[in-house]
């Protein structure tokens, strides 16, 4: 990463000068998003900044609170469009102690996994197998954060986040550090929602998940995660830039890729954004694809699949930036 001087719209020279003071060598201005999206698209964070613990957390969300600036929480970008202009605000990476996992046994003998929202979920789910705890093999192989994972109730055919989170650890608008119960917390397909304050460009931000777990055999529990990346392997696109699965499922009927398949459109391209001829519910980045010809290519996508089966498909992934 390259730390510019650049003239970022919006930030006068104190305001440049107070984040570079506070976050010091984690603070990147006009920084380019594309590397930090699975998809390889988008334009540059007005700020881009580095946050390794909950004061400094804490100090971001009331200096934009109190100048009125946006702010965007980044995970790992696996399920994410950032458009072409990038995003006019200070886009946060959790770092440092939003890393940390740890298992934690409580007075009734249950163990849980406390994981920060900036760990990975992969890193989530060795760590599960490693120590001989179940439950969490359902996220063997989904990538991005912790906090990506639970913004976005990640799953599988075999379950989903809210099946084994007991606890979410979360910052308000106002950077108040809390602590909601999964009960507490409205889950469904691919989101979840809380009854936390939020406005357009701030949202409270996870900062990390409490897991339950049962006990396991680790060697069980390996052998069942190298069956979970077997079947992706052998179902889905690999060695490709994608999101993943692109648009939602439909409550009933077919899926989003038989839908998809079924209009024709496998191989369709528009620039170097193409739909997968492997799987029809992603679309792929050929090469130097832009995020305004991935989002063309999707809007093509919902007419053909409106025109034939009269079915509105709902993206999955986000799509943020002007
Ligand atoms: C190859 C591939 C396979 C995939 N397979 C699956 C799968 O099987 N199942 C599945 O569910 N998904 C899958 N996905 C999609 C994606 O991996 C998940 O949605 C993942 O949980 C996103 O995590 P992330 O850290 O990358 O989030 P990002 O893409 O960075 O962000 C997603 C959204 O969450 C918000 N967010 C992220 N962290 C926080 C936080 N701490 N606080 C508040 N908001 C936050 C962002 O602002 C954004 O709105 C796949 C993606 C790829 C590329």
């Amino acid at each position: 990463m390259t730390r510019a001087s650049g003239q970022s719209r919006g930030l006068s020279p104190t305001d440049r000068d107070w984040l570079s003071r506070r976050f010091d060598k984690n603070t990147f201005f006009d920084e380019p998003l594309d590397k930090f999206t699975s998809l390889g698209v988008g334009g540059p964070a007005m700020v881009l900044l580095q946050v390794s613990d909950l004061a400094g957390l804490r100090d971001i969300i009331q200096w934009t609170g109190e100048r009125d600036f946006p702010y965007f929480l980044l995970g790992k970008g696996t399920n994410l469009i950032v458009r072409d202009g990038g995003i006019q605000g200070i886009v946060i990476r959790l770092m440092g102690e939003f890393r940390s996992i740890e298992a934690h046994k409580d007075g009734t003998g249950h163990t849980s996994i406390q994981a920060g929202a900036g760990a990975m979920l992969a890193r989530l789910c060795s760590f599960a197998v490693k120590n001989g705890l179940d439950g969490l093999s359902f996220a063997t192989g989904i990538p991005g954060t912790v906090g990506g994972a639970i913004v976005m109730n990640a799953g599988t055919r075999e379950g989903c986040v809210a099946d084994a989170i007991q606890e979410v650890r979360i910052m308000n608008t106002h950077g108040k550090d809390m602590s909601l119960t999964s009960r507490e917390i409205s889950w469904s397909y691919r989101t979840m929602t809380h009854n936390l304050p939020s406005e357009p460009g701030r949202a409270a931000i996870i900062t990390g998940g409490r897991f339950l777990t049962r006990p396991g055999n680790p060697e069980i529990l390996q052998n069942k995660a190298n069956e979970h990346l077997q079947r992706r392997k052998a179902t889905q696109p690999h060695g490709v830039r994608s999101a993943g699965s692109f648009f939602k499922n439909p409550p009933e009927g077919m899926s989003a890729g038989e839908l998809i398949d079924k209009a024709g459109l496998k191989g369709k391209a528009i620039g170097g954004a193409m739909v997968s001829p492997v799987h029809g519910n992603w679309i792929v980045n050929t090469g130097k694809a832009t995020a305004s010809q991935i989002l063309s290519l999707m809007d093509l996508i919902r007419q053909e699949v409106l025109n034939m089966h009269g079915i509105s498909l709902e993206p999955e992934v986000k799509i943020v930036g002007t």
